[in-house]
């Protein structure tokens, strides 16, 4: 039984001033893995002081040493890169398969930053040789949630080094075990003292006081868009700037032209990555009027070949959600499309048998979905897929947009000048043609309520710059 009870202030392990308790579970069978002490609020001012300092040299390190550090902090998180996965599928119950994926992703996002710095131009003249320096913004707080918790730490405190900033993390008190290991592995990256700090607590408190204190130049958060409204309403109070990574509900739109028998396996099996918890599940199919017989046919027999289990398990394609709240958020949705009249194709509500003890829910279809439903509109984050008829292509585009989010969306066609077009209509901040797609050094974030500002590569850098303009 592990007892996380540290936070990591200035390069040092230092137990917090907290004293709440959260019990650590295991999603897959709830039975108790850890204690994690919450931090306080002096934790968290002690970790933005430490910031604050360590800004003061950092802030002036070359792009060379900056470097140095981002791969010192690759090498320290490969080292460790199985036990990062075997943590996760325990604390998370992430299937194996996503989990070292995301490991992957957060090892990765040192290297894409290393090339991003490389090209990127601190300094630039433009209008009548004027002077323009891309200057660090200051101490970033950088708040994610617990669905992939390192790799998105990694991926902001990658740039946030990059810019050369400093910063104080607060990851999801549902990460703690994953977090108390990631801390370790920037223990051993050593760094210079104070540029990277963690502190684990309640958003209402450690966030609270990273969101609202005035050394804080900037929020990085990743989150449900709730939070998000909130955040960037206390943010306002002393104008920091915020980029939002929020939540979700991608269309994907198969024109009637798609090769249905390969695309509708590859939608089922997309719609329940990272068991449904992803931002960018696609989780309302869009499909021609004309072929929904053939559809539901094909999503029928795809969903038997679905594996819902053990997520230890190399085959397993949907684990348990992590916590009974999110088991039971999940189960209302599934009871409000019955209520809301969309007809069950597979899954329902429950268990399924032989998983009782964890947080299991049955790899779920809702088809003839109209998209004012609410399970048509609301992020679910579960296994809960809505086909939802059209009947041409203009319909196609005014569903996929009639939603309040933007973070993604998917088109298969047949003709990719057609795909392409299509793309061109839909308010989404990436969208994937023909499969699943990732281009770690393309923006990512989101339109309308999905978000404010992009991550990765050179967009992702300069969220954490500010322009200084110098006239000669
Ligand atoms: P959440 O919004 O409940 O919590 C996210 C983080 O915010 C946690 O660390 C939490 O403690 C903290 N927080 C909560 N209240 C706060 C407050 N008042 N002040 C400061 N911090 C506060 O989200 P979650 O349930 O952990 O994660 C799931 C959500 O994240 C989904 O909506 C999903 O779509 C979204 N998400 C978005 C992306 C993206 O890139 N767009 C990626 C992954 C997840």
């Amino acid at each position: 039984m592990k007892r996380i009870d540290q936070a990591y202030i200035n390069g040092q392990f230092i137990t917090t001033h907290g004293t709440e308790i959260f019990e650590l579970v295991n999603p897959t069978n709830n039975q108790k893995i850890g204690t994690l002490i919450l931090g306080d609020a002096k934790d968290t001012q002690l970790a933005i002081a430490a910031a604050k300092k360590a800004f003061k040299t950092f802030s002036a390190t070359s792009v060379t040493e900056r470097i140095a550090i981002l791969e010192r902090l690759k090498n320290a998180v490969n080292k460790r890169r199985q036990e990062l996965i075997d943590v996760m599928v325990l604390e998370y119950g992430g299937t194996k398969q996503f989990c070292t994926m995301s490991v992957e992703n957060a090892i990765s996002a040192f290297d894409d930053m290393i090339a991003t710095l490389k090209d990127f131009k601190f300094q630039r003249k433009v209008g009548n040789n004027t002077l323009v320096e891309m200057t660090p913004v200051g101490v970033v707080g950088i708040i994610t949630p617990w669905n992939s918790s390192n790799s998105f730490i990694c991926s902001k405190l990658a740039a946030a080094i990059a810019a050369g900033c400093t910063v104080v993390v607060k990851p999801s008190e549902m990460s703690g075990m994953q977090t108390a290991l990631l801390a370790e592995c920037f223990h051993e990256a050593n760094l210079p003292e104070g540029l990277c700090n963690i502190v684990n607590g309640l958003g209402n408190v450690v966030g609270t006081e990273i969101v609202t204190h005035p050394d804080i130049a900037k929020i990085s958060f990743t989150g449900s868009t709730l939070t998000g409204k909130r955040i960037a309403q206390m943010a306002a109070d002393t104008v920091k700037r915020v980029t939002l990574e929020l939540g979700g509900k991608s269309p994907n739109i198969l024109l009637e032209d798609t090769n249905f028998e390969v695309a509708i396996p590859q939608a089922i099996f997309g719609a329940y990555m990272n068991s449904g918890q992803a931002c960018i599940a696609p989780t309302r199919l869009l499909v021609p009027k004309a072929k929904l017989e053939i559809v539901n046919q094909l999503a029928k027999r795809a969903v038997e070949s679905v594996v819902v289990g053990n997520p230890a398990d190399e085959k397993t394609n949907v684990g348990p959600m992590v916590s009974i709240k999110q088991y039971e958020r999940v189960q209302h949705y599934i009871n409000l499309g019955l209520e809301e009249g969309a007809t069950l194709l597979a899954g329902g509500s429950g268990k399924p048998e032989g998983l009782e003890d964890g947080n299991f829910v049955k790899a779920t279809i809702f088809t003839n979905v109209r998209n004012d439903m609410r399970i048509a509109q609301e992020e679910i984050f579960g296994p809960v897929l809505s086909i939802i008829p059209f009947e041409n292509e203009d319909e196609a585009v005014s569903i996929a947009n009639d939603t309040t989010y933007g973070l993604a969306a998917y088109i298969t066609s047949a003709d990719e000048n057609r795909a392409l077009q299509v793309a061109s209509r839909i308010d989404a901040g990436r969208i994937c043609i023909n499969g699943f797609k990732h281009d770690p050094l393309a923006p990512f974030g989101g339109f309308k309520q999905s978000g404010i500002g992009r991550e990765f590569g050179t967009f992702g850098l300069e969220a954490y710059l500010e322009p200084k303009t110098i006239l000669v």
